[in-house]
């Protein structure tokens, strides 16, 4: 049998785990996930290699109605990546699709391509079979879907019957990566990704929306196992730059030290990681800031 290999566009509104999904399906923790929407901000491909396959997926931001600069950006990039794939991969929640306007942009979106479209019902581990049923039964008239997968992206569960969906629909072609490359993105962008996450995790109301990070160094030490990174968390606003650093400095170390131990899970190394706070005014709103940030 000849290799396989395809795109594999991920999309779906915010929060419904699209990022939790990419990350088990890849076996890997590439995307960042959080309970807040639109935590995932660029489109980052992750690539799984099998051994008589390889599938591409891209991580969109989710599709969502919108009006700030950075979510109209979001918006575009997922819309664009509709056009250069093979399998579109809808993922939603359990919410019904009936009058649900998010939902009605999509399946816009969807009727306007030809290529096959999956469906994957994720978080039913939070509802009963009862329930599930009908919610099904409701994606299937809309006649829009190959096959409709429930699953459950946290426990594992109803992954390989969607892996194996999406290799169904890959045709016989070239591995477009190296086979030990996960992500198109370097290491400087998961390591400010991550710092990121935690920052979602850790603050509330508009701080988490306010932040964008970069990391401005990057060093390996390989002989002493060790990586160090300096890294520029950027806030709109001088109050912002107090409440990251948080009383007695307390709310910058909770994010650099839990930043911190995800990196070294991850990288398997040692890391020494300093962060820094700096005010960019309105960074969200202005289009050359926010290329210089990376969106
Ligand atoms: P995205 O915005 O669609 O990329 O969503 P994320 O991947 O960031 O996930 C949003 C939230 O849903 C996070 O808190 C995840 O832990 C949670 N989540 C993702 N998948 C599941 C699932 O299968 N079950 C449950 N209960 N929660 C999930
Ligand atoms: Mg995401």
């Amino acid at each position: 049998m000849s290799f396989l290999s395809g795109f594999i566009a991920i999309i779906g509104p915010p929060n419904v785990g699209k990022s939790t999904l990419l990350n088990k399906l890849l076996g890997q923790k590439i995307a960042i996930t959080s309970p807040k929407p639109q935590t995932t901000r660029n489109t980052i491909l992750g690539i799984y290699n099998g051994n008589d396959c390889q599938m591409v997926f891209i991580d969109t931001p989710g599709i969502h109605q919108t009006r700030s600069l950075l979510h109209k950006s979001m918006v575009r990039s997922a819309k664009a990546s509709l056009g250069e794939v093979d399998v579109i991969l809808l993922v939603v929640g359990l919410e019904d699709p009936a009058n649900n306007n998010e939902m009605n942009i999509i399946l816009r979106l969807l009727k306007k391509t030809d290529k096959p479209a999956l469906l994957a019902i994720n978080k039913i581990d939070l509802i009963r079979k009862e329930k599930l049923l009908p919610l099904i039964e409701s994606y299937s008239k809309l006649d829009c879907f190959d096959s409709i997968m429930p699953v459950s992206a946290l426990y594992d569960d109803g992954l390989e019957t969607l892996r194996e969906e999406l290799k169904k629909r890959l045709s016989p072609g070239p591995r477009f990566f190296p086979p030990d490359m996960h992500t198109d993105k370097p290491e400087e962008f998961l390591i400010a990704e991550i710092i990121r996450e935690k920052i979602y995790y850790e603050t509330r109301e508009e701080l988490p929306y306010s932040s964008a990070v970069v990391v401005e160094r990057l060093e390996e030490d390989n002989q002493r196992n060790l990586l160090t990174v300096m890294a520029v968390i950027y806030v709109q606003k001088e109050s912002q730059k107090g409440m990251i650093i948080g009383k007695n400095g307390r709310m910058i170390k909770k994010i650099g030290k839990d930043a911190r131990l995800e990196i070294e899970r991850i990288f398997s190394l040692k890391a020494y990681l300093e962060l820094f706070v700096k005010v960019e005014k309105n960074w969200s709103r202005d289009t050359r800031s926010l290329r210089r940030l990376g969106y």
